[in-house]
């Protein structure tokens, strides 16, 4: 029997702000912002701005934004995840990314923004041991996991599908891109909302909106210059009605990757979205979901993705190795959580379920 699990909801359920870290005891959902929802590379994307322009009247009085302006920037937000999508996306035939996707050409002259991004993901790709691959492509088309009816391929196609992926099989030199096989295929799905969510971030700290959160799929940013820490919780991927625990920002990103919202399963076994490069296979780590936080944007959700990949003990080394800066809450498949270093001083909440009144 196969069973397929799609789902829109966001992977990190809810963002609450507190004045400062850990003095509140219930999250309280505030009508500081100015809020809107919109739906962009396949997921749902929410802005929230700060109504307080920052300023006083002359009586003293805080002075807010309009909702036309706060609506108008939200729209701008929009705009940009739209042109992103444009140049990222993998199933728009119309996208610059399916053009480098497309057999004819091996040698294509690219615009420079995508290979800004192809070159970052290929370096990520190198320090991460090839945990996290963008030239996946074949991999994602075989398995086809979000897509109508999904099954498991046979050896063969997994074993010729494998045969495509690798940064071997490309090389750059400026804005060129040679494909040294034909058929290899991009898929930039484990980095392309992280990029675009660092875009929206960067033109929303041009505005004159003092602070906000950002959160598209399952990644979340804040900016601006409110003293306080954002409570971001994460979901239980073993039980997604619960949250995991919540970890606490001032700045900069957390993204999750997890099996828990795409896959499909088949007797009983799960077949998540997130493939071992190495195997072409989905990966089968000991890790359930994994966030990390990061002050780069493209960096976390590609980390976060190369984590899962790799599993607890891999990840651990690799965080201790400091390759790169940033902090991780894993959730392993026993239902045990592991934190990095840096989370171990407070910045991590276990969630603890509200206790029912039993109704005397
Ligand atoms: P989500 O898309 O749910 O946010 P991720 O950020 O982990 O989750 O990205 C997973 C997507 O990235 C997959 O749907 C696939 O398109 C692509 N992908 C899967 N495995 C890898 C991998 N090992 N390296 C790079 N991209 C991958
Ligand atoms: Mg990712």
């Amino acid at each position: 029997m196969i069973k397929k699990v799609l789902s829109s909801l966001l992977i990190l359920a809810f963002i609450f702000t507190f004045s400062s870290c850990g003095d509140v005891e219930e999250p309280v959902e505030e009508p500081e912002y100015y809020s809107a929802t919109f739906f962009a590379m396949d997921t749902e994307v929410t802005v929230r701005l700060a109504r307080d322009t920052g300023e006083t009247d002359s009586e003293g009085a805080t002075v807010y934004f309009d909702d036309a302006h706060l609506s108008e920037i939200i729209k701008k937000c929009a705009d940009m995840a739209e042109e992103k999508e444009a140049l990222l996306s993998r199933t728009d035939e119309n996208s610059a990314l399916s053009m480098v996707n497309g057999e004819a050409d091996c040698y294509l002259d690219i615009n420079t923004e995508l290979i800004d991004l192809i070159n970052y993901s290929r370096e990520i790709s190198d320090k991460t041991d090839g945990a996290f691959d963008i030239t996946v492509g074949t991999v994602t088309d075989l398995w086809n996991v979000t897509g109508e009816s999904p099954a498991v391929p046979t050896d063969d196609a997994v074993a010729e599908a494998l045969s495509h992926v690798g940064n071997d099989k490309l090389a750059t030199n400026g804005t060129n891109l040679t494909k040294t096989d034909r058929k290899t295929k991009l898929d930039l799905g484990a980095i392309g909302k992280g990029y675009t969510l660092g875009k929206i971030i960067e033109y929303l700290k041009t505005t004159d909106v003092v602070y906000g959160v950002v959160s598209f799929g399952g990644n979340v940013g804040v900016f601006g210059s409110k003293n306080d820490w954002y409570k971001v919780g994460i979901t239980d991927a073993l039980d997604k009605s619960k949250l995991c625990g919540y970890v606490y920002i001032s700045t900069g990103y957390v993204s999750v990757s997890g099996d828990y919202e795409r896959f499909f399963a088949v007797d009983g076994k799960k077949y998540a979205h997130i493939f071992d490069p190495k195997t072409g296979r989905p990966a089968e780590s000991d890790i359930t979901s994994v966030s990390v936080l990061c002050s780069d944007p493209s960096l976390a959700d590609a980390l976060s993705t190369a984590l899962y990949v790799k599993g607890s003990d891999e990840s651990l080394e690799f965080y201790r190795s400091g390759v790169y800066k940033f902090e991780a809450v894993i959730q392993k498949k026993d239902g045990s959580i592991i934190l990095t270093d840096g989370l171990k001083n407070g910045k991590f909440e276990k969630y603890v379920e509200p206790v029912t009144s039993t109704g005397e």
